[in-house]
């Protein structure tokens, strides 16, 4: 998601990554240093393989332990209650979930979906969201190595999967995810800027007036909208999570996601209004947060190559 430049050389990029998974380090060269492969060298990479392929390993069990935590946020959050306190219980029953079947995904396998007292059908959005947070988090190791830019982009991927499930579920954005995650957007652009701490200070603020300009676009757009239709298009929580988006990103990422976004859910629109012929359909409204969530988290990927893609065709 960040420039180019910025990308670090060694490590994986996502194509060699996969198809090299245990088999061949792409960077051998590099890692020994000299063009002479010595036994020793080759030692040498086996180790450095077994390391990647254990850290690998590594992000996917964090990406399903940190995924079961969102799993909590996503159901008490918008609903104002604590993360911590009390614990997780049955929905149905309200029987406590021991330590035992609280495990991430495997306890959902060996309970078949279902709750041990009352057997009640646990939501499948639960293991969903931890496959999900481990595939990106394991996705993030494989674009950008064992990195800051990798920390940084699993935890913006971590906080986008969580808005576009409270988005669908309840189309709320709550502060607790955009607020922080703009404050982490604006400090990961200045760790991520080369130079001294004047230099970092100044990305920080860059990146700060890109989400103050994101802010002020959807503003902008939801007026106009209120001008022509006299009721509310966009909410206050797509402008705090497109001006997270644009400080995580910068502008052109930004507008990417936003294009993006708008398209998706005008498809999504058209469909869902050929099914729904009622009454009411007027009034119904659409999760865009879950748009511009699932658009940042390509964004995250592939938006640099895309967005470098659209600037060439005018070259
Ligand atoms: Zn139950």
């Amino acid at each position: 998601m960040a420039t180019a430049s910025a990308k670090p050389e060694a490590g994986f990029s996502f194509v060699s990554g996969v198809v090299g998974i245990g088999f061949s380090l792409p960077d051998a060269s590099v890692i020994s240093g000299h063009s002479g492969y010595t036994a020793a060298d080759a030692g040498r990479d086996s180790l450095v393989q077994g390391l990647n392929l254990l850290a690998g390993i590594f992000c996917g069990l964090l990406g399903l332990v940190f995924g079961s935590f969102l799993n909590v946020c996503i159901a008490r959050l918008p609903r104002h209650e604590s993360v911590v306190t009390p614990r997780s219980s049955c929905p149905d029953c309200g029987a406590p979930i021991g330590a035992m079947d609280n495990v991430p995904l495997l306890s959902f396998l060996v309970l078949r979906g279902r709750c041990r007292d009352c057997g009640a059908q646990i939501s499948w959005r639960y293991p969903a969201i931890e496959v999900a947070t481990a595939a990106l988090w394991v996705l993030c190791w494989l674009e950008f190595g064992l990195s800051v830019e990798a920390a940084g982009m699993a935890v913006l991927c971590f906080l986008l999967l969580g808005l576009a499930a409270m988005d669908a579920e309840t189309l709320l954005l709550p502060n607790t995810f955009t607020l922080p995650g703009i404050l982490l957007g604006v400090i990961y652009s200045g760790a991520m800027c080369p130079g001294r701490w004047l230099g970092r200070l100044r990305c920080a603020g860059v990146s700060l007036g890109w989400a103050v300009c994101a802010t002020a676009l959807i503003l902008a757009i939801r007026w106009l909208y209120w001008l022509v239709r006299q009721r509310e298009g966009m909410g206050m929580g797509d402008a705090k999570l497109l001006a997270m988006i644009a400080a995580w990103a910068g502008p052109a990422n930004a507008l990417l996601v936003f294009f993006l976004a708008v398209v998706g859910a005008a498809i999504y629109g058209v469909f869902w209004m050929a099914m729904n012929k009622g009454e009411g359909r007027a009034q119904a409204r659409m999760p865009l947060g879950s748009f511009l969530c699932a658009a940042a988290i390509y964004a995250v990927f592939e938006g640099q190559a895309t967005v470098d893609w659209y600037l060439g065709l005018f070259r």
